[in-house]
Parts: structure tokens; C-alpha cells; sequence
């Protein structure tokens, strides 16, 4: 009984002086086109996130992967003449690609919503809503923007077509199906806004949808007509009908972790955590921190942590990157041309954080060459050339707490200030060798000199250390040469011209 008692109170002990979980998730695209740019600063930022996370001693999820139903993958299919089955697995494969590609954590998961247990947890969801009473079927008539898989009102319409897809038609639909009751969540949405004031990040976006919400929600419908569009789960208790896109592909966020069977997983990952910190495109705000914050408060699941809204990666002159304008760069080509690391650097510090932003190569490149061939390479190369000239042997150097400045930009998603915090330490090291110009002073006070290399080298150090989220291997080779008291054979970041 006392044993009994103890062991009780010690698991009690070891929760609370354990840290919380984390959870992390991209959202998962569409697969009906190449992995573009954009998804793979979205990807990059939530692995920054995550690192961080492990890095301070946190047990992370890290979620991403592909979303593979609905009509605009289904009619691409068709046009490439594939079963819609091998055209989503050869897109699944190419998004698959972008984890080592981009340096990904590797214990990352990766969902397909065409995962049979996705399938089930979707199937469920629905019951339970119905369930709970907020599913109905009626005919109705509307607007349809394919390229978004959102109903549109008139009021969201230019010239009577989709702001975010001017080149295709808006379709109209007219045909019976289910409907999920969103205006019944109109008020409980503005109270879960009012009390989460890190719902949504940045403020800006937050404002975005708490209007929208405080203008009025409309009941939107949750099925497609199988006859019509064959391409989607279909609806528990009813053949003749396929789930909406939308109402199944945001069910990964739980069925990634356990949800509905393995309860262990999803209280750990679902519950524990505070719930899931969400990276979305600004096109995702609605169904993200509107439609899937009402699914969850119409089956009583915990809502979202934080839901991120970055901006959108537009051509050099400001024009939205497209395909037949020819203006588009894949993240292939530029981790040829500038290597992983130097992507991730300049996705965290130079692409805006939640603004849109005008991509360049030449901007690109002039960032590369000031701030790794010349700022961190170069300061690698300088302080531990005087290091292994000058010094005995390795600096003894141990981890460092993170400085609260830096802490408090990854809390708020603010990469780029985050960044910043690092390159101001580097600068600073820059800074310190050219005034006490150590190379000169070791031939007349030798000793004065050598404590100012193994300062510089402890400071060098902890750059490394804090580079880890953004530049993991760049972070890896630094620590490794301040330990074996060595110069790299090669600069880290060599020149572009
Ligand atoms: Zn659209």
C-alpha cells in the first residue's frame, strides 16, 4: 500500500518537473502541382520551431505531409491520365523529398490523407459531429473557386472571380448534400478568440478573422455528390455521397497523433501539449483558425495552440510566381545553387516572418556573401586559425542558457529577429578581433593575447550552439572545430559571384 502510494506520488513529481510536450505542424498541401517555394519556407520555419523546442528539452511531434482528395486533384488526375491513386503517390514522393532536401528533422512524420487510419479518424469525426448535431442535408445552390475548394460569396469575388485564382472560372453549383451548422459557433468562435490572445500570429491576421467571424458565419456544405466528384472519403451512412475536402484533410491535425484509437498518444501530443502550434499560408486563415476551431469545438476537443500565418513568396517584381509566366524558383534549385544551410539561414532571416515578400536571386546572393562567405565563414576561419596557431589546445567550453532576447523572438515566431540576435553576436566577435587585433598583440603580450583568443573562441561557441534550430550542420561543424581546436581545411561559405 505505501509502495503503492510512493510510486504514485514519484510519477506526480516527475510530470510536473518534466517539461511539456510539443507539438508542431505544417499544413499539408495540395498535391497538384510541385512543392513550391513557399511550402518550403513553411517547412523550414516549423522545423526551426522544432529544434528549438528539443533544444531547450522539450519531447516534440513535428508533423507534415500531403493533402490528396478533393476536385482539383481529381481533375488533374484525369487531365494526366492516372488513376487519382498513382497521381497522388507520385506527388506524395516528390513532397516526401523536401525532408532531406531542406535538412528536416528526420524523426518528422508525414501523414498522406489517403492513410487508411487518416481515412477512419476522418469517418469518425463526422459521426461525432453529427452526433453532436451540427450536420444536415439540403439542396442548395453557390459559387465554387476550385483553385481554393472554398465556397465564395459575392463579397469575396472580383469581377466575379477568385482574387487568389483570376484564371479560373468559378464554378456554380446546384445539388443536395450535407451541411456543417458554422453559424452555430459565431459566438463561441469570438469567445475562444477573446481568450486565446496567441490564437493567431501575427496580430494583423488575428484582426482578419475575428471580423470576419464577428460579420457573420454561413453554414457551408461538408459532401459532394459521388456521381459528380469520386475523388474524396465517403460520407459514413451514405453511398452516394464523398466528404468536402476541407472537412477531411483537417482532421490530420488529430489523426497524426492517435486520435480516435491510440488515447495515450493523443492525450500526450492533443492535450498535454496545450494543443497543436499550426504554420499556415495566409490563404489557410480561414479554414485554419475559423472552420477547424468550430469542427473541434463541435466535438469538445482542445482547440488549437497557435495557428502562424506566413505570407506568400512572390517574383522579384512583386507578380505572384507562376507556372506559365515562367517566374518560378523550386527549392531544388536553390539548394544547388546556394546549399541547404544557406537556404534555411536566408528563409529565417531574410524572408519576411508574416508579410509577403519579393524573392530575388541577386538579393539572395548579396545576403550569402555579406553574412556567411564574409560575416560567420569568415569569423569561423579568422578565430580558429589564432585558436590553433596560438592556443595549447581546445578552449574548454560547455553549453550556455539561451539569452532571454533570443527566447522571446522564437516564442513569438519572429525568425527574423531571431536571426538577427545571432548575427548581432557575430558581429560583435568581428567587432572585438579588429579592435584588440589579437594576431598582432600575441607577438608582444602573449599572454593578454591568448585570453582574447579563448574568449573569442568561447563566444564562437555559443554562436554555434544557438545556430542549431536555423543551421544544424553549420552548427555541428563549429562545435566540432572549437573542440579539436581547429581551422576548417575549407571556408564553410565559399564566395558567389
Ligand atoms: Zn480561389
Amino acid at each position: 500500500m505505501f509502495n503503492l502510494l510512493a510510486k504514485k506520488l514519484l510519477n506526480i513529481g516527475k510530470k510536473r518537473g518534466g517539461k511539456k510536450p510539443f507539438y508542431i505542424t505544417t499544413t499539408l498541401p495540395y498535391v497538384n502541382a510541385e512543392p513550391h517555394i513557399g511550402f518550403a519556407m513553411e517547412l523550414v520555419r516549423a522545423d526551426i520551431i522544432a529544434r528549438y523546442q528539443k533544444l531547450i528539452g522539450r519531447a516534440v511531434f513535428f508533423n507534415t505531409g500531403t493533402d490528396e482528395h478533393g476536385q482539383k486533384i481529381y481533375q488533374k488526375a484525369v487531365e494526366a491520365g492516372l488513376e487519382p491513386q498513382a497521381y497522388v503517390d507520385s506527388y506524395a514522393t516528390k513532397f516526401k523529398a523536401l525532408i532531406p532536401l531542406l535538412g528536416i528533422s528526420e524523426d518528422i512524420n508525414f501523414i498522406r490523407t489517403t492513410d487508411r487510419h487518416h481515412i477512419e479518424a476522418a469517418q469518425e469525426f463526422w459521426r461525432r459531429v453529427d452526433k453532436a448535431g451540427f450536420i444536415y442535408k439540403k439542396q442548395y445552390e453557390t459559387k465554387y473557386c476550385i483553385g481554393c475548394e472554398l465556397e465564395k460569396t459575392d463579397s469575396e469575388l472580383e469581377d466575379g472571380r477568385c482574387p487568389i485564382h483570376p484564371n479560373k472560372a468559378i464554378e456554380l453549383r446546384a445539388e443536395e448534400n450535407y451541411f456543417f451548422q458554422y453559424s452555430a459557433f459565431e459566438s463561441r468562435l469570438q469567445e475562444l478568440y477573446a481568450k486565446n490572445p496567441n490564437l493567431v500570429v501575427p496580430d494583423f491576421r488575428f484582426n482578419e478573422i475575428k471580423n470576419f467571424v464577428k460579420s457573420g458565419l454561413h453554414d457551408f456544405s461538408i459532401s459532394r455528390l459521388k456521381t459528380k466528384m469520386p475523388w474524396g472519403i465517403a460520407v459514413p451512412g451514405d453511398e452516394e455521397q464523398v466528404m468536402y475536402v476541407w472537412f477531411d484533410a483537417l482532421v490530420n491535425y488529430i489523426s497524426a497523433i492517435g486520435w480516435p484509437k491510440d488515447e495515450a498518444k493523443f492525450r500526450q501530443w492533443g492535450v498535454e501539449s496545450g494543443g497543436v502550434v499550426q504554420y499556415a499560408g495566409k490563404d489557410n486563415l480561414r479554414p485554419q483558425a475559423g472552420m477547424w476551431q468550430a469542427m473541434l469545438l463541435a466535438v469538445g476537443l482542445t482547440p488549437s495552440q497557435t495557428i502562424v500565418i506566413d505570407g506568400f513568396i512572390n517574383a522579384s517584381d512583386g507578380q505572384k510566381m507562376s507556372k506559365s509566366i515562367g517566374n518560378t524558383i523550386s527549392p531544388h534549385e536553390l539548394v544547388a545553387g546556394f546549399g541547404v544551410e544557406a537556404v534555411r539561414y536566408y528563409m529565417a532571416r531574410h524572408i519576411n516572418d508574416f508579410e509577403d515578400f519579393d524573392f530575388s536571386l541577386e538579393k539572395m546572393t548579396e545576403a550569402y556573401n555579406a553574412n556567411l562567405a564574409n560575416g560567420l565563414g569568415n569569423l569561423v576561419s579568422r578565430v580558429m586559425k589564432m585558436a590553433s596557431t596560438h592556443l595549447a589546445g581546445p578552449v574548454s567550453v560547455s553549453d550556455q542558457s539561451i539569452p532571454a532576447d533570443f527566447k522571446q523572438a522564437i516564442a513569438n515566431f519572429e525568425l527574423n529577429k531571431a536571426s538577427n540576435i545571432i548575427w548581432a553576436q557575430i558581429g560583435e566577435l568581428d567587432k572585438k578581433i579588429q579592435t584588440t587585433e589579437p594576431f598582432k598583440l600575441i607577438k608582444t603580450e602573449p599572454i593578454k593575447a591568448k585570453a582574447i583568443i579563448t574568449e573569442l573562441v568561447v563566444g564562437l561557441y555559443a554562436v554555434g550552439q544557438i545556430l542549431e534550430p536555423i543551421m544544424p550542420t553549420t552548427s555541428a561543424t563549429i562545435k566540432a572545430l572549437v573542440k579539436a581546436n581547429q581551422m576548417p581545411t575549407t571556408p564553410l561559405f565559399g564566395r558567389k559571384d
